[in-house]
């Protein structure tokens, strides 16, 4: 009988695990994307445009196998449950997801009579293969990183060559509006979507970029960190293989190490699903109300430059490095004691990369609501200015008001003489 692979946060043909299994079975195989509008409407137009490049690419993929990607738009679980009975499939094979909405999904397709078949594929160890002793998840990393670093891990699926289609169903259009809609702003300089340019970029990184990961993962100008969580989001990268690519490459321990903390708030978040909502841990923080500051840190215009750099690289790529995403982040919720949530929806509206687990898990721990062991250490945002952007050229090129401030001079322009005409002063302790 035919079997439906609803991709879902998987949008590749390499290594994917749901697909195989259906491949293996020997029947037809229908592979289905729904676009589901609520969905689209809460997300960030970048990440909506990201995911129509990725489904064109996907229904290019699975065309040259002989197969299709059926498109349908509305309620997901509707979707293929109309499918289904068009097709007189019962079988439904997806990859594990650990939101909500993915377990909510799941639940409901079952409870229509569907048999659903959950496989991995979202991280590198699925959540919940490895638990601490009488726990049901870990709640502090390098515990968490130990235990994952000595695990067994499945083998990587081939791309299949050809993939037995199920014929006579209408494919259905890729809605050309996708990309325009969605929460915030468009970015000018945004990565391209999709498995193929994903492959490339992982390419390139094995071969030019990791090596120099444990030295300059923090070089704020260098921008020298892999740029892959996209494709990680997205899935047009199997987290596995991203894993144990260049395992000989000098760097790889170190850049391995982060790909774990993914894994880490994604068992998190299946363990707590209101993650995105509620503390993680309550310790008793109190927050302030203050939309002015709230709207100048948005755009940009806080007066305190690292700040408003990594602000405005959000706005212009709608990525950010990941030392500014802390910098940003704690000056919002501990310098401004504004609370997380406002800033994380301001992340989700505009990373390409944004997403339940990693952005409220990074958020929460930043914050000193999450996982992080020491919630109250230091923080000053102009010692890590000149710490992680020593020559200034980082700020430069994200704040063209500073431009005519040479070396690190840029990241105090209130002790100009004359500061910079355009260019606020801060609106908070900057440090020192
Ligand atoms: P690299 O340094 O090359 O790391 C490789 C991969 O490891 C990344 O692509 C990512 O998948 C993973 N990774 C690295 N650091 C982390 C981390 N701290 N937590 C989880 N995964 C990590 N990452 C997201 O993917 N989505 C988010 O929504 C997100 N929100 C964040 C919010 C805040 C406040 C902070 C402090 C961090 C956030 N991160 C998020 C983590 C991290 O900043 C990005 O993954 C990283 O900057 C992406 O750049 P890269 O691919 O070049 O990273």
């Amino acid at each position: 009988a035919t079997v439906i692979v609803l991709f879902t946060q998987d949008l590749r043909v390499h290594d994917h695990p749901a697909l195989s299994a259906a491949l293996a079975g020997g029947g037809p195989v229908l592979p289905l994307f729904v676009i589901d509008d609520r969905l689209v409407d809460r997300a960030a137009r970048n990440r909506n445009a990201y995911l129509a490049e990725a489904l064109a690419d996907l229904r290019w993929s699975l065309r040259s196998r002989g197969a299709d990607l059926v498109l349908r738009r509305g309620d997901t679980v509707g979707e293929v449950l109309r499918l289904a009975g068009e097709v007189g499939a019962d079988t439904v094979h997806m990859s594990a997801g650990v939101s909500r909405f993915a377990a909510l999904r799941a639940r409901r397709l079952r409870e229509a009579g569907l048999s659903v078949r959950e496989f991995p594929g979202l991280t590198v160890v699925p959540p919940g293969e490895v638990v601490p002793q009488g726990g049901d998840h870990y709640k502090v990393f390098t515990p968490y990183w130990r235990a994952w670093e000595g695990s067994s891990w499945r083998a990587v699926e081939r791309a299949p060559s050809a993939i037995p289609a199920h014929g006579g169903v209408a494919p259905g259009e890729l809605p050309r509006s996708l990309r325009e809609r969605g929460r915030g702003e468009g970015a000018a300089h945004r990565i391209t979507g999709g498995e193929d340019a994903a492959r490339a970029r992982l390419r390139s990184w094995v071969e030019r970029g990791q090596a120099d990961y444990p030295d300059r993962r923090d070089d704020l100008a260098g921008a020298a960190t892999s740029h892959l969580s996209a494709d990680l989001r997205f899935g047009c990268l199997s987290p596995l293989e991203v894993a144990l690519a260049g395992r000989d490459h000098p760097g790889h321990g170190e850049f391995v190490r982060q790909l774990a903390w993914r894994d880490f708030h994604h068992q998190v978040t299946a363990a707590f699903p209101d993650i995105g909502r509620r503390d993680y841990r309550d310790r008793g923080r109190r927050w302030r109300h203050d939309p002015d500051a709230v709207a100048a840190w948005r755009r940009g215009r806080t007066g305190v430059p690292v700040v408003d750099a990594g602000m405005r690289q959000l706005l212009r790529e709608g990525f950010m490095h990941n030392r500014t995403r802390m910098i940003t982040a704690a000056f919002l919720t501990r310098t401004l004691r504004v609370h997380w949530r406002e800033g994380a929806a301001h992340f989700e509206d505009h990373l390409v990369d944004g997403d339940v687990a990693d952005n409220h898990g990074n958020w929460q721990w930043v914050a000193g609501t999450g996982n992080d062991t020491r919630p109250n250490r230091a923080f000053n945002p102009l010692r890590q200015a000149r710490r992680f952007d020593p020559g200034g050229d980082y700020v430069r090129r994200y704040v063209p008001e500073l431009a005519g401030l040479p070396g690190a001079r840029a990241h105090t322009p209130w002790r100009e003489e004359s500061p910079p005409a355009g260019y606020p002063p801060p609106i908070a302790d900057p440090g020192h």
